[in-house]
This record gives structure tokens, sequence and C-alpha cells, in this order.
């Protein structure tokens, strides 16, 4: 892995990354930056988790910063398929820029009438950057008509996921209004063949960069517990009434009435837990991911509208309360922990109805999960629809499935991540959204 030092990058942004205690590259950083900043259309396939925020905000606002930008314009857009990633890549922005006068705001919605009055001044005025959610900003294309003409960089990140969610015609007329000198970078998960035709349309002779075939960092420690839909709660309860320190978990399930319903249970057994899926209106998700983050609310029950691009790094343990129907889905969940290099575990209940999609999961990482055992005095419940998988009835019991494999180093790079962090003007943004 190659420094920081080593690329052409202007010293203001290095100073950001000293700020940030980024020294080495990531490998998509490695092989992301040269080409943008020659010029080049980039097509990355990468993961969330991987660092390509960074490989590609870094570039641009080094050539915005030392090329000649127009003040007072849109010179980039980054699309972003939702509102929460939307607000990462803004607070990652704010990090890397910090030294460097290059402006961005998140346009990203809600029914706040006040916020679209603040987007559509700055969309006026030209902030440098503008991070956008693609259903809000042709909202504001529809009704105001910003001026695109100064555009310089068009960036579609999670452009699977954007696809996924219906975004491809919009994706497509945003792109007809952008210059045609515009520089384009385009990261994906996967390479499905939408995601090859839409990249066929809109870069040109792109340097194409493969990181990460879609596999579970080796550090999380995967298990799986075999067991009927009925006993999944009593499981959770279980968990959560041995590992009473149990903190930093994320529990995942398919279906918002699920999630809630789990939460309830949780907060009887006084367990310091929130939920959040797309019931609840943008301030309230805010909110419950300000808390999280800043570790007032140690568990978060969620549908996977949380599964991809959250950038959480303390996240010791995710519980799949069903398999995704998307094996992709998987690995995203069990992604958010064990982040840039930590390590965490991951515990997925499967009952006969979820025996397909993860043997579909197991065949996509490509390993056999090991067995967690069914709960001390728990009896195998012989499901209807089943005919196979489990046999025996496990006689340990209920472990921590949280390993104590937590080095210093983790707990070190825990303290500064908790730690309040500067704004431009130089203030704590600790009790903020971060
Ligand atoms: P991303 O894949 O962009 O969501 O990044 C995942 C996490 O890795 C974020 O917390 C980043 O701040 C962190 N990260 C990215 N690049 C580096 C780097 N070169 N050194 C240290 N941390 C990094």
């Amino acid at each position: 892995m190659i420094d920081f030092y080593d690329l052409d990058l202007d010293d203001k942004v290095l100073d950001a990354l000293d700020a940030m205690r980024f020294e080495k590259c990531t490998p998509i950083q490695e092989k992301t930056i040269p080409p943008i900043l020659e010029g080049r259309d980039v097509m990355g396939i990468a993961q969330t988790g991987t660092g390509k925020t960074a490989a590609y905000l870094l570039p641009i606002i080094n050539q915005l910063y030392v090329g000649e930008h127009c003040r007072n314009a849109i010179n980039c857009i980054v699309m972003s398929p939702t509102r929460e990633l939307a607000q990462q890549i803004d607070q990652a922005m704010e990090g890397f820029s910090y030294f460097v006068p290059v402006s961005s705001v998140a346009v990203y919605g809600g029914n706040d009438g006040i916020r679209y009055e603040q987007e559509s001044r700055s969309l006026k005025l030209g902030a440098d950057m503008i991070i956008a959610t693609p259903g809000r900003l042709l909202a504001h294309i529809q009704l105001e008509k910003p001026d695109f003409s100064n555009v310089k960089f068009f960036v579609l990140d999670e452009a699977d996921r954007m696809l996924d969610m219906g975004f491809y015609d919009d994706i497509l007329s945003i792109n007809k209004l952008l210059p045609d000198c515009c520089q384009k970078i385009m990261f994906s998960a996967t390479m499905p063949d939408k995601i090859k035709r839409l990249a066929g349309g809109i870069l040109k002779n792109p340097v194409e960069i493969k990181i990460a075939v879609s596999k579970p960092a080796a550090s999380i420690k995967q298990r799986v517990c075999y067991c009927a839909e009925s006993q999944k709660q009593a499981i959770i309860k279980d968990l959560f009434a041995k590992n009473k320190e149990l903190s930093r978990v994320i529990i995942f399930s398919s279906s918002k009435k699920m999630v809630k319903q789990l939460t309830l249970g949780l907060l009887k057994q006084k367990v310091n837990v929130a939920e959040m899926h797309s019931d609840l209106d943008q301030a309230q998700r805010d909110d419950t991911m300000m808390k999280f983050r800043n570790n007032h609310i140690s568990v978060l029950v969620a549908t996977d509208i949380i599964s991809r691009g959250i950038d959480i790094d303390d996240i010791e343990l995710v519980v799949n309360y069903d398999a995704p129907a998307d094996p992709e889905d998987y690995v995203h969940r069990i992604g958010r922990t064990a982040r840039a290099g930590r390590g965490g575990e991951s515990l997925t209940l499967i009952s006969s109805r979820d025996r397909l999609r993860f043997q579909n999961i197991e065949k996509l990482i490509e390993k056999k999960v090991e067995t967690y055992p069914l709960p001390e005095g728990m009896k195998v419940i012989k499901e209807p629809t089943e005919n196979s998988g489990q046999k025996k009835k496990h006689k340990n019991g209920s472990k921590n499935v949280r390993g104590n494999n937590k080095s210093n180093e983790d707990r070190r790079k825990s303290a500064k991540n908790n730690a309040p962090k500067r704004n431009k003007q130089g203030k704590t943004n600790s009790g903020k959204q971060v």
C-alpha cells in the first residue's frame, strides 16, 4: 500500500489527511486517485468499507483547488441513493476539504420547507459540490433549473443501488444536462448488465477498477443459528438476557413490522434500543442515527434502509433476524461491523423459510458459516416445510457471540472516532449529527 504522499495531491489536501490520521491508501484509493487526477473517467467496482468515498473526493477536491474552478458555480455533482449516504459523504467532505476553500451541500429532501429553501439557495449561489439523492435533485431541476454548465465532475456512488431503486432514467436525464467535457466517475458494488449499460451510456473510455468481489471481510466472525421462525424472538431475548453488556449492535430484519415488534420486545427487556425504518420521517431518522453514533443508543433494530453505505466504525455485532432476499444484502448487512480493518461478529437466524436464501448466501460468499447453538433448554422444532438441516440439539447453551478479540488499537480508534470533531469554523460538533 502506498502513502498519500506518493500521490500528486496538494499539501493542503495532505494536511487534512494528516489531521484525520489517514496515512496509507486503501487499494481502491491507490488505483482510483491517479486516473481521476489525470482527468480520466472511472468505473470502480468496490463495496462500502473499502475507502471509496475518499477515492473520489480527494482527487476532485484537489483538482477544484489547484485548477481554475468557477467560484459561485456548481462544479461537481455527487449522486447518492439514500439520504443517509448523502449526509455521510457530506461529512467526509467536511473533513477532506478542511484546509481548502471548496464548499459542499447535501441535497436530500425531507418534508421540511425550510430545508428545501436552503438547498435551493445553495444551488443558486453555486456550492462547489452538490451531494444529492436523484429524486430530490430532479425536484430542484424541475422547479428552478439550476445552472449545471460549469459542472466538471459527475459521480454516481452506489450506482447499482440507485438502479435497484428505479432511478435509471432519472440519472440519464440529469446526465444530459451536463457539459460534454464533464469527467464522470461511477462506483458500484456489483456489475450487473444494467450497470454495464449505464456505464456504456455515461462514461467515455473509462479506466475500470475492480477491488472487491462481494465477500465479507475475513475479520468478521460469522455464525448461523438454525431455528424455527417461532423461536427467533426468544433467541434474541436470550442473547440480550445472557449478555447484559452487549452494545454497538445492529439487528436487521427485512420487515418493518418485525423491526417494530423486536424493538418493543427489547424495550420491555430494558435494552437501550431504537428502531430505524422508512416509516420514520427524516428528522426522526437523523435523531436516531445521531444517538446511535454517539453511543446514547446501544442497539439499533433496522430494515435494509441502513444496510449499505452507513459508516459507523465500532459496530461489534450484527444480528440478521432473517436472511435477506438478495445475497449481496447479507454482505452489506454484516459489513456494518469490522469496518476499516477491525474485527466484529455476525449472527444470522435461519428458519425453514430462510434456508434457500441462506444457501444462496453461502454460495456467494463461498463459505460454510459456523453454527451457533440454540439457547440451553430450547428444543429443536421441525417446521412443516423443512426436510433437512438441523438434526441435533446443541448443548452448549448461549455463548456471547462477541469474541473478546478487541485489541487496544481497536479501542484507541474507536475512542478517536467518538471524539468531537472540528468543523470548518473550528468549533466542535459533538452533540450534533456528525
Ligand atoms: P468508505 O468505504 O468510503 O465508506 O470508508 C470506510 C471507512 O474507512 C471510513 O470510516 C473512512 O473514514 C475510513 N478510511 C477510508 N480510507 C482510509 C484510509 N486511507 N486510512 C484510514 N481510514 C480510511
